[in-house]
C-alpha cells in the first residue's frame, strides 16, 4: 500500500474511532454519568484502536451537544505497550501506568473531578470493583462508580462500513478452508487431523487465529453440539459436522457445515433435509425490524413439523464481530429486534444421542429486505 493511501486509511480509521468514542460519551451522558470507564479488552479495541491485553479507558463526557468527539478520552496500560498504544490508540492518549492499569485509571477520573463513573456491570467483577473503589478517596467511594446498562456493546451491535468489510473477508476466508477440507477428508484419519490442517491453512492464508475452539464431530460424535475435535477416527459411514472460524483483522467468522461419509440410511438423509429446510427458513426470516424470538421460531417450527424439534437443543444464533458470541441473541421468546448493520448466525441443529447429529450455520448481514449471507459455501447434501 502507498504511503499517501496509508495516510487516507489512518484518517479514516481515526474519524471512525473518534465517532465512536463521541456516541459513548453521549450515551453515557444520556445514563446520567460524567464519564465512562470501559475495561472489557473488545470494547476498548473498538473504541480507541489498542488490542493490547492491559488496558483500562476513560472517555469523559462533552460539556455541549455539539462537540465532535467525547471531551477526553484517556487509555491506561502497562510498560510493555508503549509503542503499541501510541501506534493503534490514535487520537487517544496514553498513560504508562506504574501501578495496575484500572488503579490508576481510577485514581485519575476522581482527581479529574468526575462526580459519577459509569461503568459495565456484566464486565466488572465484585473483585474488580472493590479495587476501583479502593483507588479513589473515601467521600467518593460510595457515589463515584454507577453501574449502567452496557452502552458500548450496544453501539458494537450496529457494524459499520469497515467492519463489514472486515466480517466479510473474515466470512470469506471461512469458505475457502471448507472447500480445501473436502479435498482432504478421509475415513480413517483422525478427527484432530482435520482440525489441524484446516487451522493450519488458516495461519497460511493469514489469520491471526480461529476465533473459537475448531469443532470436529464425526461419527455418533456428531450428536454432541460442541463436539471439539479428538483423537476419534472419521467412520465409514456418518456425518462429520464441521463448525469453525478464523479471527481477521480482529473479526470472527463462524460457519458450519455437515458432510456425510459414505452412503447414509434414510432417516440420516431425512434429519439432514429438516435442518437445512429449518435453516432456510431461519434465513427467510431475517430482516430488519423482526423480533429476534421470531427467527428462532422460523427455524424451530420446521423442526417440529418434521417430529425433530425435542432434539435442537440450542438457540438458532447468535451476533459476532470482535467476539464470537455477541448480543442480540436469537433465542426462543427473545424480544429484541433486528436492525440493518447487524452480523447473526442461522444455525438450527439435531442432536440424537448415541445415534447422530448435524448442524448448518451461516453468518449474516441483517439489511433492510432481508439479509446478504456471507459465507455462500454449499449447503447441498454431499457424500463422500
Ligand atoms: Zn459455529
Ligand atoms: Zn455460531
Amino acid at each position: 500500500m502507498g504511503i499517501a493511501l496509508r495516510g487516507l486509511f489512518g484518517r479514516m480509521e481515526r474519524m471512525s474511532l473518534n465517532a465512536r468514542k463521541k456516541r459513548a460519551a453521549d450515551a453515557a451522558k444520556a445514563a446520567g454519568v460524567d464519564a465512562l470507564l470501559v475495561t472489557h479488552l473488545p470494547d476498548v479495541r473498538w473504541l480507541c484502536g489498542f488490542t493490547g491485553s492491559s488496558a483500562a479507558l476513560v472517555l469523559l463526557c462533552a460539556a455541549g451537544r455539539r462537540a465532535r468527539t467525547a471531551k477526553r478520552a484517556v487509555l491506561f496500560t502497562d510498560g510493555r505497550y508503549i509503542a503499541q498504544a501510541n501506534a493503534e490508540a490514535v487520537g487517544t492518549e496514553a498513560v504508562i501506568a506504574t501501578k495496575p492499569p484500572l488503579t490508576e485509571a481510577c485514581e485519575w477520573i476522581a482527581s479529574a473531578g468526575v462526580k459519577r463513573c459509569g461503568f459495565d456491570p456484566a464486565q466488572t467483577t465484585l473483585a474488580a470493583l472493590d479495587n476501583m473503589r479502593k483507588a479513589v478517596p473515601a467521600k467518593l467511594r460510595r457515589s463515584l462508580f454507577v453501574a449502567v446498562d452496557p452502552l458500548v456493546a450496544k453501539l458494537r451491535q450496529i457494524k459499520d462500513a469497515g467492519e463489514i468489510a472486515s466480517l466479510r473477508a473474515a466470512a470469506l476466508l471461512g469458505c475457502r478452508l471448507f472447500d480445501h477440507i473436502l479435498t482432504f477428508i478421509q475415513p480413517g484419519m483422525t478427527e484432530m487431523a482435520v482440525a489441524a490442517e484446516l487451522e493450519h491453512a488458516a495461519r497460511l492464508a493469514g489469520a491471526e487465529g480461529m476465533s473459537f475452539e475448531t469443532i470436529i464431530a464425526s461419527g455418533v460424535r456428531s450428536a454432541l453440539p460442541h463436539g471439539h475435535a479428538t483423537q476419534a477416527r472419521l467412520p465409514r459411514r456418518g456425518f462429520v459436522t464441521m463448525d469453525f472460524g478464523v479471527l481477521l483483522d480482529g473479526y470472527c467468522s463462524d460457519m458450519t457445515r455437515t458432510i456425510h461419509m459414505g452412503r447414509a440410511t434414510t432417516s440420516e438423509r431425512n434429519a439432514y433435509d429438516a435442518v437445512l429446510d429449518a435453516q432456510e427458513s431461519g434465513l427467510a426470516a431475517v430482516r430488519a425490524g423482526v423480533v429476534t424470538g421470531d427467527v428462532d421460531e422460523a427455524a424451530r417450527s420446521v423442526l417440529r413439523r418434521a417430529g425433530l424439534a425435542d432434539w435442537f437443543t440450542h438457540s438458532t444464533g447468535h451476533s459476532l464481530g470482535l467476539e464470537i458470541h455477541e448480543d442480540p441473541r436469537l433465542a426462543a421468546k427473545r424480544t429484541e429486534k433486528l436492525k440493518a448493520g447487524m452480523i447473526v448466525t442461522i444455525e438450527p441443529g439435531i442432536y440424537m444421542p448415541g445415534r447422530f447429529g448435524l448442524r448448518i450455520e451461516d453468518t449474516v448481514l441483517v439489511t433492510r429486505s432481508g439479509c446478504e449471507i456471507l459465507t455462500p459455501s454449499p449447503k447441498a447434501w454431499i457424500e463422500l
